[in-house]
């Protein structure tokens, strides 16, 4: 199923449209230059072979694509079609876990990335591919990558998840009372974590982050991820739970970049995620939150997210000892609820600047532009100074 998805080339199409996404490879690789000049490279998970690519163009020796789906066949064609990049690549068709190379690499290439970094479980295959393949002290890109976490309050998506349940408080359906069923539902629509953009402004604390290392972290440490939350809320309300989003770092010899996915930042093909509580939390300003994210892989490509939110009681009896509110939830990272109907947040100047890039770069009129809109050519230098510690 998995790979039999990345073999068609509307996905690798999705990806390759994402211009934050691609444009961030691309300036990190062509400025660093000198880390792939006369190098031997190892893209993993090649899909189209479009960072082979951009290691050719960066002056790579030699690169090996290895992708596993059909793909392989497209990217052959591509690279074929670029004779004087292509005559330095060889694509190889087969899992990164299986195939054998005539040669160890100076660095590594992948956007081994999914929905909060860690979905489809393919930052195991690049951890392989280091060991498998990478010389001592060899280059990987990217060489890090952080999950940040951080309450939020939004009623309006609290009450729309809340409402989806609304059905089955129906107590004549065709005859039939279907609240028995009321709390299922419920339960349901909030294990489902949502996948949107949305605005910064809706965070009550500046992030939790916890730090990936690929360069030397252990395959079975992405088995079960374990984060201790720690905030202190800047305002007097209803936390809704928990926002997420990742960013990677291209840590070049010449230029340090980073990709990230962060509210207020162009926006991404990953978007943001969010973890809804059930039953919220009621926080005053200055107050403390703490908790639990735990991921635990499962055997789908995805994890079960257990999340635990708690906060002091405030008010009457707060001074002796205070009771805890808690809210816990349990959600699967593979079943997200994809809420990309709502307006998403970017600066009109920003997408001023994209029409006109693609008016001039792609001679078409307004009636046919397609595709992600405010991403055009938008490329992320750092994280917002806002969201960064
Ligand atoms: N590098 C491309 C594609 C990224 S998507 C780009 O940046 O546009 C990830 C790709 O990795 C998919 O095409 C998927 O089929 C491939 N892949 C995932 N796991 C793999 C594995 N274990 N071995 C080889 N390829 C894999």
């Amino acid at each position: 199923m998995y790979f039999h998805y990345y073999g068609q080339l509307l996905h690798q199409q999705n990806m390759l449209q994402d211009y934050v996404r691609t444009g961030t490879y691309y300036a990190a690789v062509i400025e660093n230059r000198v880390d792939f000049q006369g190098r031997v490279v190892v893209d993993v998970g090649a899909g189209s072979g479009i960072l082979s690519l951009f290691a050719a163009q960066a002056g790579a020796k030699h690169v090996y694509a290895v992708e596993a789906s059909e793909m392989s066949e497209y990217a052959q064609r591509l690279v074929a079609g670029n004779p004087s990049l292509g005559q330095r690549i060889t694509v190889i068709k087969g899992k990164i876990e299986e195939v054998e190379l005539p040669e160890k690499a100076d660095i590594l290439i992948s956007e081994p990335m999914g929905t909060l970094l860690v979905n489809e479980r393919m930052l195991e295959t690049y951890v392989i591919a280091r060991d498998r393949f990478l010389v001592p002290d060899g280059k990987m890109f990217p060489s890090l990558g952080r999950i940040h976490l951080a309450p939020f309050s939004d009623e309006y998506l609290y009450v729309e998840i809340a409402n989806k349940a609304l059905f089955w408080q129906q107590h004549n359906y065709y005859g039939v009372d279907l609240t028995p069923l009321h709390g299922s539902a419920f339960q349901g629509y909030f294990s489902q974590p949502v996948v949107d953009a949305f605005d910064p402004r809706l965070l009550i604390s500046p992030p939790v982050i916890h730090t990936l290392d690929f360069t030397c972290m252990k395959e079975e440490e992405l088995y079960e991820i374990d984060i201790p939350l720690n905030f202190v809320s800047s305002a007097g309300t209803r936390v809704h739970g928990l926002a997420c989003w990742f960013d990677v770092l291209f840590n070049g010899s010449s230029v340090q970049r980073w990709l990230t996915t962060a509210p207020g930042a162009p926006t991404t093909h990953w978007y943001q995620l969010r973890c809804v509580l059930a039953q919220p939390i009621y926080v005053m300003a200055g107050q403390e939150i703490t908790g639990r994210f735990h991921l635990v892989s499962h055997s789908a490509q995805s994890y079960t997210i257990y999340l635990t939110m708690s906060a002091k009681m405030w008010g009457a009896g707060a001074d002796q000892g205070g009771i805890l509110q808690t809210s816990s939830c349990k959600l699967d990272l593979k079943e997200p609820y994809y809420r990309l109907s709502q307006p998403q947040p970017y600066t009109l100047q920003q997408e001023q600047q994209s029409h006109q890039q693609l008016l001039q770069s792609q001679d078409i009129s307004p009636q046919m532009q397609d595709g992600p809109g405010p991403n055009i050519a938008v490329i992320p230098s750092h994280i917002p100074e806002s969201l960064d510690p």
